[in-house]
């Protein structure tokens, strides 16, 4: 690998570090079937007022570990990257 590509891939793995994803509901294809509020390890997908799972806050912040996202039956579920806080 030349210089520059490897480079290019430094900055690249450096960016990705410095980024966390946080599932999102897309509410419209929600069917309520409760399979992430099942199976997401933290416990933070939860049935909104219109039954719709969402993520919600809490002091367990979503880390993005995708198990939601794989196992929705309706693709209803983004992983959404954010900046991850304290990082340089
Ligand atoms: S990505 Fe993982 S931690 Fe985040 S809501 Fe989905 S299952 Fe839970
Ligand atoms: S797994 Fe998908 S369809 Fe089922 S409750 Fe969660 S977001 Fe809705």
């Amino acid at each position: 690998m030349d210089v520059s590509r490897s480079r290019d891939l430094q900055e690249a793995i450096k960016d990705i570090s410095k980024r966390s994803y946080k599932a999102i509901t897309i509410l419209e294809k929600c069917q309520s079937c409760g399979t992430c509020v099942k199976y997401c390890p933290l416990n933070i997908r939860k049935f909104n007022s219109e039954n719709k799972a969402i993520t919600i806050n809490s002091d367990k912040s979503c880390g993005g570990c995708s198990v939601c996202f794989h196992r929705c039956p309706n693709n209803a579920i983004l992983l959404n990257p954010i900046k991850k806080q304290h990082v340089k």
